[in-house]
């Protein structure tokens, strides 16, 4: 079994999971079973419970571990199916520490950081390990090197490459050489001092991935070298990517990364054909077709809270050689000037999860928008919710029908808790989360794109269409093309009479990759397209 643990350093959002990732892509297509794993040193059990704001995207697995949305690209960027322990966060290793010490399995000694916590982090990587049965183990720890929160995390992973030997783990660190413009250059401060810092803790990384705008010169890479006491090879570049992220293998396969890695590992493995993958990247950046899609919510100014969604939709893009512009939009601004001003120039509607009353009112506005304007329309969990109210208010004449989690009050809970849910007090993991079945419909256009009677696909959510008005939506022309097997669920509602108007309460963006695209992507996109071309604009 080998390891390798990768840091950060000088500052947060360098992309650390992403050449975690884009270094699993390079070790998978080197014939190496890979697992991926991401230790995160705050305190809260798991980012559930996190605003967008505080935490961007909240990815959630097939077991229903809500996770760090750096499992998204994990996952996204191999073939490896993570679980629940493919995350640790502090707040995880302390519940446990904390238990054992109650249950008295450290009875007569004193329970400390070092060497109770440092174990009990070291034991979840040993876990990974078996449980995967990978040959390689990546172990991304959040943060950056300095944060006090993020020591016992270092220190653990120091003790456990002494442990496994150098020939088994390797340390790499991503930094960051920032170009000053004023002296118009590159400057490797930050990042020698980053690096002392962890030789500091007793880590001396041999791989340094040095985030930079501008090509690093031999010159600097020699500098970088010298006094980070890395190998001249072991400094690789990693500069801003032109067009996608997954770009990202190419430039570390081209920076010879992967091979030192396996030398440094001692794995005897043939280089990487990347071919498949280059053909990824020509159709992201060459496609033959374009379209617009808008995406409808209320984060829409943070990058990382729709992560996996802007993701599927440029995979779904992928499968149709389709270059995808994704207008993000405001769900207030709609409600504002109305879905004509704001929807104008889009070829297709997204309308992705979420929380909590505000922009409600504009989400569904879009979805009246799309679905009288035969505009493609997809939704997503909360998209279905919203898709389902406007329905029941206009088509059906439901006045102020509306889900109990906006509207305690209305005449008609269309959308409404489970009495499951009912019950429920505590905040933490308890919606209805992780992959169930759905049943499909025979002849349903849902079960015609997946190609497929039967499929499993994740959940974050709490309310659920309300079955006492199942008839009267499908009397008026409504579909429910997916429920759960014992049918009591809806899962998937479709307008079979529109070009493309199909919503599911579960989320698949969580299970689509470049390299398979999701199914409900890939049709969205492909109505869209042949939406745009027998409907010139
Ligand atoms: N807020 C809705 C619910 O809890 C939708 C959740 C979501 O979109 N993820 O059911």
């Amino acid at each position: 079994m080998k390891y390798i643990f990768v840091t950060g350093g000088v500052v947060s959002s360098l992309g650390k999971g992403l050449t975690a990732a884009a270094l699993g892509t390079l070790l998978e297509n080197r014939g190496l079973k890979v697992t991926l794993q991401k230790f995160d040193p705050y305190l809260n059990v798991d980012p559930g419970t996190m605003s967008p704001f505080q935490h961007g995207e909240v990815y959630v697995l097939d077991d229903g571990a809500e996770t760090d949305l750096d499992l998204g690209h994990y996952e996204r960027f191999t073939h490896t199916k993570l679980t629940r322990f493919n995350n640790l966060t502090s707040g995880q290793v302390y519940q446990t520490v904390l238990n054992n010490e109650r249950e008295g399995k450290y009875l007569g000694k004193t329970v400390q950081v070092i060497p109770h916590v440092t174990d009990e982090i070291q034991t979840r990587i040993h876990q990974i390990a078996e449980q995967s049965k990978a040959e390689v183990v990546i172990t991304e720890i959040g943060g950056t090197t300095g944060d006090i929160e993020g020591l016992p995390f270092l220190e653990a992973i120091r003790e456990f490459a002494l442990e496994v030997g150098f020939s088994n783990a390797i340390f790499i660190h991503v930094t960051f050489v920032p170009f000053i413009k004023a002296a118009g250059e590159l400057k490797t401060k930050p990042t020698q001092q980053s690096v002392a810092k962890l030789r500091e803790i007793g880590i001396t990384p041999q791989i340094l991935v040095c985030r930079c705008e501008q090509p690093l010169t031999k010159e600097l890479r020699q500098k970088i070298s010298l006094f980070c006491n890395v190998p001249f090879e072991g400094v690789v570049e990693e500069k801003d990517v032109d067009h996608t992220i997954y770009e990202v293998p190419l430039m570390l396969q081209r920076e010879r990364m992967d091979d030192l890695v396996c030398r440094l590992l001692r794995l005897d493995t043939p280089a990487a054909n990347m071919s498949h993958w280059q053909e990824i990247i020509r159709k992201l950046i060459a496609p033959q077709h374009r379209v617009r899609i808008g995406v409808v919510g209320k984060y829409i100014e943070l990058q990382d809270a729709y992560k996996s969604v802007y993701e599927a939709i440029s995979h779904g893009g992928i499968a149709n050689d389709c270059g995808v512009q994704i207008e993000k939009l405001d769900a207030e601004e709609i409600e504002k000037f109305g879905a004509e001003k704001v929807l104008k120039g889009v070829n297709g509607v997204l309308v992705p999860g979420g929380f909590g009353e505000r922009g409600i009112g504009g989400k569904i506005l879009a979805a009246q928008y799309a679905r009288e304007k035969q505009l493609p329309y997809l939704g997503l969990c909360l998209g279905m919710q919203v898709a389902t109210i406007e329905f029941a208010r206009h088509v059906l004449k439901l006045e102020k029908a509306h889900s109990t989690e906006f509207d305690t009050t209305t005449p008609h809970p269309v959308i409404c808790l489970l009495d499951e849910q009912r019950k429920v007090t505590k905040k933490g993991g308890t919606m209805r989360l992780g992959a169930q079945p759905c049943q499909l419909t025979v002849g349903s256009r849902a079960a015609q794109l997946y190609g497929a009677f039967v499929v499993n696909e994740r959940h974050r959510h709490r309310y659920e269409f309300n079955n006492a008005y199942r008839q009267r939506f499908e009397q008026a022309g409504f579909v429910f093309s997916g429920t759960s097997p014992d049918g009591k669920l809806v899962e998937v509602i479709e307008l079979p009479e529109h070009p493309f108007f199909i919503a599911s309460q579960f989320h698949p963006e969580f299970q689509s990759k470049p390299h398979q695209p999701h199914p409900l992507f890939k049709g969205f996109i492909a109505a869209v397209h042949q939406h745009l071309h027998r409907k010139p604009m």
